[in-house]
């Protein structure tokens, strides 16, 4: 793909620029020494071999060997937490198992993260404390996003405003490199009325987000705006907070979700001679408040819903809310306009049993202790194209080492190795790059995948537009680069 000479002029400007203000991630630190190998990787995140040091104040005291969110297998068997310390959470739970019986994978996995008192995600959060993403890793990361977000408001005619909506923003480290992108191309943007709107349901993150991107000068609870906290960022950009994608208000925006699917909650099934039945967690009458699975003894509501008739897997996960999600998303961009880039592990319909626990990076037992760890399951692109229901027309996906080199993370690496002179921060800067790139780490297990308004992708057929012949432009990260 040769990129059109507008994009090509973004790429060389914000690739070449934005380095200049800001160290590499991992800057001035020493790395530790690559821990030992794991015994066994069942199922996701594979160690990281030699982890990072991270500069960040959050992931200062981060020496231990990282485990980032990767791949997928079958998990859960590996690194329980001891049962003395029973969470808010599994109390919760027995109670409410002993009242009514067990429960499906998903309201267990719903109430192990998003509990409004003790859910991982309401109480800590976990990002760099069980688990590192790709923003953490490398600013490279954030910046490419950034400018694979002013490519496509240049390629649809730079409206004269956008929202930038994040789901999920964990320390709100992504969306600060792509503000920084945005300032960087501010001489572009300067017409364009940008604004942020996060949809974040944790209070702890919220509270390390608005630190990060506004230095905590954030107003609680705004009247009249459905947001519950707004705030400007130190670009003077005005950002939003919501618990939910409904409160976001309507208009043309970009829509980004990074990590975020995987956090969302799946039904599990499983084939037997008697026909699908639903995977439920129940307490193990063997041992005091133990939890154990169980198979539901017939069909259950979401058997009936969830399983497609030409399934061929004997074990099938289905994210019914991930799927909700993509059909919001995919109705707002038909009707206003934007884009969507979603950014996870995952599978197209392939994989059977991903479900898996991370605590302090290490795999965890997901029915112990829950709320206490990270609890995930692999992405299914195939359920999320079917869901957008043709509304929009969808790219990917396709992995990361892939759509990161199309944004021209070779020439981003290179800039950077240029503007530092000590060699510490070339390690770093090559170490980060390795993490992201290399297919064995985080290169093939990640995938971007787009929701896009069809005329994006095919010109509407148009009498005497002479416009109509012309090409489109491409959209970056999905095709190959060309600078020439
Ligand atoms: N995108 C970040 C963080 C990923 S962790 C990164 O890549 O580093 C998942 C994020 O989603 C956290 O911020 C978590 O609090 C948030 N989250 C999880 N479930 C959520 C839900 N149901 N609604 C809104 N946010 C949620």
């Amino acid at each position: 793909m040769v990129l059109p000479p507008a994009c090509r002029a973004l790429l060389a400007t914000a690739l070449g620029l934005a380095g200049r203000h800001r160290l590499p991630r991992h800057h001035g630190n020493r790395r530790p020494a690559p821990p030992p190998a794991p015994p066994r990787v069942p199922a996701g995140r594979a160690a990281l071999s030699p982890a990072p040091l991270l500069s960040s104040p959050l992931f200062s005291s981060l020496l231990a060997p990282l485990a980032a969110r990767l791949c997928s297998g079958a998990g859960g068997e590996v690194g329980a937490a001891g049962s003395s310390e029973a969470s808010g959470v599994l109390r919760h739970l027995l109670l409410k198992l002993r009242a009514t019986g067990p429960v499906t994978v998903a309201e267990y996995m719903r109430e192990a993260l998003t509990n409004p008192g003790q859910g991982y995600y309401t109480r800590r959060g976990g990002v760099g404390e069980d688990f590192i993403t790709s923003p953490e890793i490398s600013q490279i990361f954030g910046e490419l996003i950034g400018i694979w977000y002013v490519s496509e408001w240049m390629a649809t005619g730079k409206q004269n405003a956008f929202q930038l909506v994040e789901l999920g923003p964990g320390t709100g480290t992504l969306t600060g490199d792509i503000l920084r992108v945005f300032n960087q191309l501010a001489s572009l943007l300067s017409k364009c009325d940008v604004s942020v709107h996060l949809v974040e349901v944790s209070p702890k993150l919220s509270t390390i987000q608005a630190q990060m991107l506004t230095g905590g000068k954030v107003q609680s609870n705004p009247e009249n705006i459905s947001a519950y906290m707004k705030g400007i960022s130190k670009t003077g950009i005005p950002i939003y907070w919501y618990r939910d994608i409904q409160d976001v208000p309507q208009g043309y925006s970009f829509y980004l979700a990074h990590e975020f699917l995987d956090a969302l909650p799946i039904h599990k099934f499983q084939r037997t001679e008697k026909g699908w039945r639903e995977v439920l967690v129940d307490i193990d009458p063997e041992v005091p408040d133990q939890l154990r699975f169980v198979l539901s003894p017939s069909r259950t509501p979401a058997t009936e819903n969830f399983i497609q008739p030409e399934e061929t897997r004997d074990h099938v996960e289905v994210c019914p809310e991930a799927g909700v999600l993509i059909q919001r998303l995919a109705c707002r961009i038909e009707k206003d306009g934007g884009a969507a880039l979603i950014a996870d592990y995952g599978h197209d319909g392939t994989k059977t049993d991903t479900f898996r626990g991370f605590r302090n990076h290490k795999l965890h037992d997901v029915l112990k202790a829950p709320g206490t760890a990270d609890l995930t399951a692999d992405v299914d692109f195939s359920y999320l194209r079917k869901m957008a229901e043709g509304r929009t027309a969808t790219l990917g996906p396709v992995k990361q080492r892939e759509f990161l080199k199309n944004m021209g993370i070779d020439l981003r690496l290179q800039v950077l190795l240029q503007n530092s002179r000590d060699s510490a921060t070339h390690e770093q800067l090559l170490h980060s790059f390795d993490m992201l790139m290399n297919p064995k780490k985080m290169g093939d297990c990640f995938h971007f995948f787009a929701l896009l308004p069809h005329h994006r992708l095919v010109r509407p057929i148009k009498k005497d537009n002479p416009q109509s012949k012309s090409p489109l432009p491409p959209v970056a990260g999905f095709g190959e680069l060309s600078l020439k």
